[in-house]
């Protein structure tokens, strides 16, 4: 992550402008603080890995609350990682990313936790095998739908946010690009068979260890229905978007930069860090700030 950031930031002087992000004014949003710091400000005042790794896992669960991870994943996915058919999906926004690991995930071994020779944080090292257990962000991949002015949403009908609107999105698997990721989680999620039409969105949260890619899409077909785990599948025109009822910060994000896009007339790519304001409630979609943000 850090290398990709300082690629990134190479490319501020070559075709990225830093913009101060502004929410949609419709939307009823009092509670997003904006700001467009330095990525390098920004990353000075997240917690290290390693701070967050001397946590007691205790500490870590009710931290995170609701958001604790199922089965190894984490929070997010807007579409769950309840359903055998969505190993992938995520839920947007729990503890996840970094877990004390007691086992080695090579041979079984108890490990130990410490900062291997020539390392700067702490790592889960077996004690038998001696391999290190690294964790690394997640990707999770979704799609924006356009189709008649209006944008597709799926309500979840699972928790995380059970009953909130989310974009169809969830865990990028090994094996398939970002794009075709993409495309399947809204298949899964909505039943829309969709083409990709441009890149939309790279928004990174580094507090749970997750890096969201949104696509903009079409319908192939004019047809979708709801997924195992959604309850409903929608389109919505910009001004119908159920900002105060969406799942996770990363969609209203995606959602308010789409309809600043589009009220522009033209259709940006956007890089950002959503950096939760510490003390506040995972599901708290509100309280965080926009950090970094670029747009070419
Ligand atoms: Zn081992």
């Amino acid at each position: 992550m850090h290398k990709a950031i300082q690629i990134l930031g190479g490319c501020c002087s070559s075709g990225f402008v830093s913009h101060r992000w502004k929410p949609h004014t419709g939307s009823g949003l009092p509670f997003v603080s904006i700001s467009a710091k330095p990525l390098s400000s920004s990353l000075s005042r997240l917690p290290s890995n390693s701070s967050l790794l001397a946590m007691s896992s205790a500490r870590l669960s009710s931290r995170f609350g609701a958001f604790r991870s199922r089965a190894g994943h984490s929070e997010s996915n807007p579409v769950g990682a309840s359903s055998s058919s969505s190993s992938s999906s995520v839920a947007v926004q729990a503890s996840g990313s970094v877990l004390k690991i007691n086992f080695c995930q090579w041979c079984g071994g108890p490990t130990k936790h410490e900062i291997p020779e020539g390392e700067e944080k702490i790592r889960a090292i077996c004690t038998v095998c001696g391999k290190i257990t690294y964790q690394n962000p997640k990707m999770v991949v979704g799609c924006l739908i356009e189709h008649d002015n209006k944008v597709l949403l799926c309500k979840r009908k699972i928790q995380p946010s059970y009953g909130l609107w989310t974009l169809p999105a969830g865990y990028m698997e090994i094996g398939e690009s970002a794009a075709e990721g993409a495309i399947r989680e809204t298949w899964e999620e909505a039943t829309a068979d969709v083409e990709i039409v441009s890149p939309f969105a790279q928004l990174d949260i580094p507090r749970i260890g997750q890096t969201y890619i949104i696509f903009l899409a079409k319908l192939k077909k004019p047809h979708f229905a709801p997924g195992p785990e959604s309850s409903e599948c929608q389109l919505f025109a910009l001004d119908d978007i159920p900002f105060n009822s969406l799942a996770f910060s990363s969609m209203l994000v995606t959602l308010n930069l789409y309809v600043e896009d589009v009220k522009a007339g033209r259709f940006k790519f956007h890089y950002g860090t959503i950096n939760k304001r510490p003390g506040t409630s995972p599901s708290d979609i509100h309280a965080f700030t926009l950090d970094g943000h670029l747009q070419s």
